[in-house]
C-alpha cells in the first residue's frame, strides 16, 4: 500500500501527473485512430428470439485494436472519449460502419428484414440537434428498411436536457428509427420518462439477469419489468445471459429477446457464424 504523509503526497502527485499524461496520450491516439479504418472495429453480438432460438438482431460494440497497446476495451477509453467529446466522432464512425455493413448483409441476402441492428449512442448527442443532420441522410443513403436501426441510450441521456432530447428523439422516430433504453433499472428510472420518450425496447441490465434463476428478488424485478413493458407495448431484451438456467428462467418469465455469452460473444463481422446464428437452439 502507498505511503501517506509528505512522500505519499508527492508520490500521489507524480502518479496523477502520469495518469493525466497517459490520458492525454490516449486521447491523441484515439483522435488518430478515428482518421483510419482499421484501429476501431465494430464487433457484433447476436440478440436471439427466446422462443425460436433464431437471430433477432445484433448489438454493435466498439473494439480498439491499438497498434502498440493491443486491444483496449471500451471501459478503458470510453470515459476519456466522453470527457474529450471524441465520443461524438466515435459514435458517428461506428454508425457509418454498421450501416454500411448492414446494407452489405442485405445485398448478400444474409439477413431478413426482421433482424435489427442496435447501436449505442452517448448522451452527449442530445446536447444539440447535430445528430439529425448526419444520421437522417445516412439512413437514406443506405436505404435501410425503417425500424432496423435501434439506438440504445441510457437514462443519463434524458436527464440533462429532457426537452431537447424529446424533440430529437421524436424526429428520429418519425424517420422510423427505434429507440432502446439501455441498462434499464440501474439509473434513475423515472418511470414517466418511459412514456414521454416513446421507447420501443427496454434492455434489462445484467445485474438483474445474473440471479434470475435462483433468487426470488431478481425474478420479481424481471417479472415487474416485463409486465410494465407489456402494458406499454415495449419489446424487452435481457442482457448478459450466460447459462442455460438463466435462459430457462427468462423464457418462463416471458422475455422474448436474449443476449449474452451463452448464445454468442461480440465478434468482428468476418467471424460471424451465419449457419449457427440462423439455427441457434437454446
Ligand atoms: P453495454 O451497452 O451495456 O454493452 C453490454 C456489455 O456487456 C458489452 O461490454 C458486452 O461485450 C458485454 N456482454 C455481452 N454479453 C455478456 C455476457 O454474457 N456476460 C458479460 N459479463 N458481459 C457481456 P463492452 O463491449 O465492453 O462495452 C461496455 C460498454 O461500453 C457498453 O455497455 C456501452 O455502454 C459502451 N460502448 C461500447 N461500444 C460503444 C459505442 O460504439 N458507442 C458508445 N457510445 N458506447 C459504447
Ligand atoms: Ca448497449
Ligand atoms: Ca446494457
Ligand atoms: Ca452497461
Amino acid at each position: 500500500s502507498k505511503q501517506r504523509g509528505r512522500h505519499g503526497y508527492t508520490l500521489f502527485n507524480q502518479e496523477l501527473r502520469r495518469d493525466q499524461a497517459d490520458q492525454l496520450a490516449l486521447e491523441a491516439e484515439l483522435r488518430h485512430a478515428l482518421t483510419n479504418d482499421y484501429e476501431l472495429v465494430p464487433y457484433y453480438q447476436a440478440i436471439v428470439d427466446s422462443q425460436t432460438g433464431r437471430l433477432a438482431g445484433f448489438e454493435t460494440l466498439v473494439r480498439w485494436h491499438h497498434p502498440q497497446r493491443g486491444m483496449i476495451p471500451p471501459s478503458v477509453f470510453m470515459p476519456m472519449a466522453e470527457e474529450s467529446g471524441l465520443i461524438l466522432k466515435l459514435d458517428r464512425y461506428m454508425i457509418e460502419r454498421a450501416c454500411a455493413q448492414l446494407a452489405a448483409w442485405y445485398a448478400e441476402g444474409q439477413l431478413s428484414n426482421e433482424v435489427c441492428l442496435h447501436i449505442n449512442l452517448s448522451s452527449t448527442h442530445f446536447h444539440d440537434r447535430t445528430l439529425l443532420d448526419w444520421l437522417l441522410p445516412l439512413l437514406r443513403q443506405y436505404g435501410l428498411p425503417a425500424g432496423t436501426l435501434h439506438l440504445e441510450v441510457t437514462e443519463s441521456a434524458l436527464i440533462d436536457v429532457p426537452d431537447l432530447a424529446i424533440s430529437v428523439m421524436k424526429q428520429l422516430k418519425e424517420e422510423g428509427v427505434c429507440l432502446a433504453l439501455d441498462d434499464f433499472g440501474t439509473g434513475y428510472s423515472a418511470l414517466s420518462y418511459l412514456h414521454r420518450f416513446q421507447f420501443d425496447v427496454l434492455k434489462i441490465d445484467q445485474s438483474f439477469v445474473r440471479e434470475v434463476h435462483c433468487q426470488e428478488e431478481s425474478a420479481a424485478i424481471v417479472r415487474a419489468i416485463l409486465a410494465l413493458a407489456a402494458a406499454l407495448g415495449l419489446e424487452v431484451v435481457a442482457e448478459g445471459v450466460e447459462t442455460p438456467a438463466q435462459v430457462q428462467a427468462l423464457r418462463e418469465l416471458g422475455c422474448t429477446r436474449l443476449q449474452g455469452y451463452y448464445f454468442a460473444r461480440p465478434v468482428p463481422a468476418a467471424s460471424l457464424e451465419w449457419e449457427r446464428l440462423n439455427g441457434i437452439v437454446p
